[in-house]
This record gives C-alpha cells, sequence and structure tokens, in this order.
C-alpha cells in the first residue's frame, strides 16, 4: 500500500483509541512513525530512500522480516522499554501497517520465518486503494472537524 493510505489509516486507528483510551496527544507521533517505519525495507518507499537503511536493505527482502509479528513485538518492545506510552503507539502504528498490506495482492508474511502469506485483493496503488484511501482521509477530516466544533462551541 501506498504511504498516504498507510498514514490516513493510522490516523484513523488514533482517533479511534483515543475514543476509547485515554492517552498523551504525542502517542499519535510514535503511531505514523511506526507506520511509515515498516516500509523501510524497499528502497522506493519514503523511509527506505535514506542511504543508512541500504544495509537493511541488502539483508532482507520487501516484506520479509520487517513486515512481520515477530519484527512488531521485538521492535515495539524495545521502544517501550524507554516509555510504556511510546511502546503502544509505535505497535500500533506497525500493526496497523501490517493490518493494511494483509489486504494488498502481495500479501504479508506475518509468522515470518514461516514462508505462509496473508493476501488479499486489492493491488498497491490501484483504484480500490485510491478509494479506501478518499474515505479514510474524509472520516478523518470529519473527526478532526468534529473535534473543532466541540472546542469552539
Ligand atoms: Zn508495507
Amino acid at each position: 500500500m501506498l504511504f498516504r493510505t498507510h498514514i490516513v489509516f493510522s490516523l484513523a486507528v488514533y482517533f479511534l483509541l483515543n475514543y476509547i483510551l485515554e492517552m498523551p496527544f504525542w502517542v499519535l507521533g510514535f503511531i505514523l512513525f511506526a507506520t511509515a517505519f515498516v516500509d523501510v525495507d524497499i528502497k522506493s518507499s519514503k523511509i527506505g530512500k535514506k542511504w543508512f537503511f541500504c544495509p537493511l536493505q541488502w539483508l532482507t527482502r520487501h516484506r520479509g522480516v520487517v513486515h512481520s509479528l515477530l519484527a512488531t513485538i521485538l521492535l515495539s518492545g524495545l521502544v517501550g522499554s524507554f516509555n510504556l506510552w511510546a511502546g503502544f503507539g509505535f505497535f500500533v502504528g506497525y500493526v496497523s501497517h501490517l493490518l493494511m498490506d494483509c489486504f494488498t495482492k502481495a500479501g504479508v508474511r506475518l509468522f515470518w520465518p514461516l514462508k505462509f502469506k496473508i493476501k488479499g485483493f486489492i493491488k498497491s496503488g490501484g483504484v480500490i486503494e485510491d478509494v479506501i484511501f478518499v474515505l479514510l482521509l474524509l472520516g478523518n477530516i470529519f473527526i478532526v472537524g468534529k473535534m473543532a466544533f466541540n472546542i469552539f462551541s
């Protein structure tokens, strides 16, 4: 999936969680960072363009270990060892990225190192993804608008 789709989906997940949980606002930063981070294993992604991630890309393949539950747990645990809310945000962002990728035709090896792939029917960057992106974007705008309305009224 495209960077923008991951971002709007994670934002929607944040709003949903924020409705249920009493969490600090900055947790959103960790959610968005983790969502962007997962595609570090591909050179064409926003974050994967950075030269210092080249060695990682030589070692792994796209949608390999970085796109797995194992990496989710290890990295979130690492971040969470510094701050629990940060680890929680990182975990949420990471999982939301993996969840979206599970709906794509290319699929995800969620249980890496097992070869088993979870696949969907959506083509990355295709029309269905565009529709999902627009719907999520409108949903987010609606929620932000509602929040602003509640603050100023
Ligand atoms: Zn991905």
